[in-house]
């Protein structure tokens, strides 16, 4: 399975995509945790892309496709990948098509996660990320047993800068504005499959996994 998940932050695709990658026993490639774990640590790669996700807005492709070409020569793709939060244009989605057509490895399906604006602020502004594993959390809907701390590994929480109220909506505009198109990329294909966003993460993750039948 070779697959791509789309939707606007806060959808929920990191959660579905752990779900799914161990599903198809496939890789799960995201390329904000590339760049949070190169930002932690102090890597010129995590330097480049400081300010612009700080200020929710795309790092340049010059950067990301290159750092998605060398992820994507890793042996372990071999049987099959699942890429979430890449390709966010439509430059990077022509990019990985050309990628992906010189390694002969064609794409399966790409799935859109539907959720509508109010519900996204809700969840990123509550939402908490583990600085070791990148596991999330929610101060309301998903607590963690102890405050502040990472059920799966102990790690610290924080809130991320792109999580906070004002670049949410920087975020969304980014989202409308660049990344929407690719859906519409992808329709053409005839590869978009699209489910709603909405409801328990263990349900979102049988629907997904029956629209990928
Ligand atoms: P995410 O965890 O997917 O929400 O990504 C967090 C941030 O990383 C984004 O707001 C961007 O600044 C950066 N980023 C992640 N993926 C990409 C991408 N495909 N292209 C450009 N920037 C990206």
């Amino acid at each position: 399975m070779r697959l791509i998940l789309v939707g606007p932050p806060g959808a929920g695709k990191g959660t579905q995509a752990v779900h799914l990658a161990a599903h198809y026993k496939i890789p799960h490639i995201s390329t904000g945790d590339i760049f949070r774990a190169n930002l932690k640590n102090g890597t010129e790669l995590g330097k480049k892309a400081q300010g612009f996700m700080d200020r929710g807005e795309l790092v340049p492709d010059s950067v990301t496709n290159e750092m998605v070409k060398d992820r994507l020569e890793n042996s372990d793709v071999a049987n099959g990948f699942l890429l979430d939060g890449f390709p966010r244009n439509t430059n990077q989605a022509q990019v990985l098509d050309s990628i992906l057509a010189d390694k002969k490895m064609p794409l399966d399906a790409v799935l859109e996660l539907s959720i509508d604006n109010s519900e996204i602020i809700k969840r990123l502004s509550g939402r908490r990320t583990c600085q070791n594993c990148a596991a999330t959390f929610h101060n309301d809907f998903e607590k963690p047993k102890q405050a502040g701390v990472c059920d799966k590994c102990g790690g610290q929480l924080y809130h991320r800068e792109d999580d906070k109220e004002e670049v949410i909506s920087r975020r969304l505009e980014i989202y409308a504005e660049q990344t929407k198109p690719i859906i519409t990329y992808y329709k053409k294909t005839g590869l978009l499959k699209n489910i709603s966003a909405i409801g328990d993460v263990s349900d979102i993750t049988i629907k997904a996994i029956s629209a990928l039948k």
